[in-house]
């Protein structure tokens, strides 16, 4: 962390800044110019509030040098880290797809699509069974019955499954259901169930928040490694931008980024990004171009009877289409990556 003092701060206050890093047990080393004072402390600063500094007499500017989050970073764990959630993999080289309706609605329409997204090589179910909706008088979802539904397709299909949890009392009977627990994009900063999601037992797939900078992101999969769950999965879905065409903005370079700075697997949602079915494909291989490790995509036998996010969701035939795209994108290897293939089918 680096403390320009203002031109000509008294010794003491310049004293004070010093004093307050020595609270710290860090190193300090002062350059003094002419003008003005910078004091410079090398080691752990995070559970240093800048703003506590920026508030003493005499600082001008405080500059963090670390970033704010740790765990979540390639500077504290220099190897990507692999996530396994059944037989699906993520970071492991090969693009993971992970596809379903959006709601879990009705067990045949639910174990058809997913019976369908298998046939075309996605590598996991998803589906949600408790759902967060906008409007209060929208479908919520089955809840434990859906659940059921899921753990039904699991066994049909032989494909794991990753679903939301909204709530903290809910997750001990999801993490004893699902493979993957999803935190969405609604509950990105919900720290307590973040926490909790560390201490279930289970990988975790943690959604990008609406209006979430990517440090928070990060500052977010930081709260469930904390608790000591290594099995972070993030997911790009787009962030709210003054565009009103899409749902939402997608944003490309956050995946490119995150793999800069994150060793966690991250992954695209282009459905939720675009909120327009026919964009779903061109954003898909845009993510893995990028180089996500993997893709969730939205996929319904009718969409326009769906209970929830129809118009972003392919049909079976649209989203065997876009595998074939991501496929040839993936195969270019653009990051050494293929679309692996189901093991065992
Ligand atoms: C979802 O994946 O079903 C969902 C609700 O997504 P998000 O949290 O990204 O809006
Ligand atoms: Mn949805």
């Amino acid at each position: 962390m680096i403390v320009v003092m203002k031109p000509k701060a008294p010794r003491a206050q310049v004293d004070a800044v010093v004093a307050r890093f020595e609270e710290f047990g860090v190193a300090v080393h002062l350059s003094e110019g002419a003008e003005r004072t910078i004091v410079g402390a090398v080691g752990d600063l995070r559970r240093m509030e800048p703003d506590d500094l920026q508030a003493m007499a005499g600082v001008e500017r405080v500059i963090r040098v670390l970033h704010p989050f740790k765990l979540a970073s390639l500077d504290f764990h220099p190897r990507p880290t692999v996530v396994r959630a059944g037989r699906a993999t993520f970071g492991g080289g090969d693009v993971t797809v992970v596809a379903g309706a959006c709601a879990v609605e009705k067990a045949d329409t639910y174990l058809a699509a997913a019976e369908a997204v298998k046939a075309a090589g996605a590598h996991m179910l998803r589906g949600g069974a408790f759902k967060p909706r906008t409007s209060p008088y929208a479908f919520q979802g089955l809840g434990r019955a859906g659940l059921a539904i899921l753990e039904e397709a699991r066994k049909q299909t032989g494909l794991p499954f990753v679903t939301e949890v909204l709530s903290i009392e809910d997750i001990e009977s999801v993490a004893a259901s699902a493979d993957m627990l999803q935190i969405g994009a609604r509950n990105a900063q919900n720290f307590p169930l973040l926490r909790a999601a560390g201490r279930s037992g289970r990988p975790v797939m943690l959604k990008r928040g609406m209006s979430q900078t990517i440090e928070e992101w990060l500052m977010a999969a930081d709260y469930i490694l904390s608790e000591g769950n290594p099995d972070v999965v993030l997911c790009e879905r787009g962030i709210r931008t003054f565009e009103t065409m899409t749902r939402n903005t997608f944003d490309v370079g956050a995946i490119a980024l995150v793999r800069e700075l994150c060793h966690l697997p991250v992954i695209a949602d282009p459905s939720h990004a675009s909120g327009r079915a026919s964009l779903v494909p061109a954003l898909a291989v845009a993510a893995v171009a990028a180089g996500a490790d993997g893709l969730m995509i939205e996929v319904h036998t009718c969409p326009e009877r769906a209970l929830c996010d129809g118009g972003q969701s392919l049909t079976p035939e649209g989203f065997e289409a876009a595998m074939g795209r991501i496929r040839a994108v993936s195969r270019a290897r653009v990051y050494g990556r293929g679309v692996g293939e189901v093991a065992g089918g």
